[in-house]
């Protein structure tokens, strides 16, 4: 999933460029895409290196957490981030020709997960009791299941 920038890199500060993403389906560390992914995204150039900004639609799969069965996620998501060829923590490494944009979708896909993934909000996998009061803090619900705020109850930890 690269793209070459060497002409983007020859233009002064500020050219952006407009590109379409289509049909991509590179082999992302620890995720399983079962549709392209798809969207668009403008490099721009910076005095630093680039900016690369966009949005990407895509569909993995993932396993239900509560009954351990997969399932098909829909991610549609935007992003924003810096590439140097001398990265610091917050910018991602590009060569003197070419990004890849592989790292950058492994990382913002990531990032889009949900912390936990059930199949179905209501999925009575193998325990339902647990999970599911811990999810839904309703102020009512907290009043109502005194047994809850017990299970729930996380202190010192700020
Ligand atoms: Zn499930």
């Amino acid at each position: 999933m690269r793209i070459n920038v060497r002409d983007i890199l020859a233009e002064s500060v500020g050219y952006s460029r407009a590109y379409k993403i289509s049909g991509e389906r590179p082999h992302l560390e620890g995720l399983e895409l079962t549709q392209d992914i798809e969207g668009e995204i403008t490099i721009s150039r910076l005095d630093t290196g680039l900016l690369i900004r966009g949005r990407i639609n895509t569909v993995i799969q993932l396993e239900c957490h509560r009954c351990l069965s997969t399932f098909d996620h829909p991610i549609s998501l935007n992003f924003s981030q810096l590439f140097a060829t001398d990265p610091s923590d917050d910018e991602l490494r590009f060569d003197d020709e070419t990004v890849d944009l592989a790292p950058l979708m492994e990382q913002e896909i990531t990032l889009a997960l949900p912390i936990k993934i059930l199949c179905r909000p209501d999925c009575e996998g193998i325990k339902e009791a647990a999970g599911k009061y811990t999810n839904e803090q309703t102020d009512r619900r907290l009043q109502n299941q005194a047994r809850i705020t017990k299970g729930t109850q996380i202190r010192g930890r700020t």
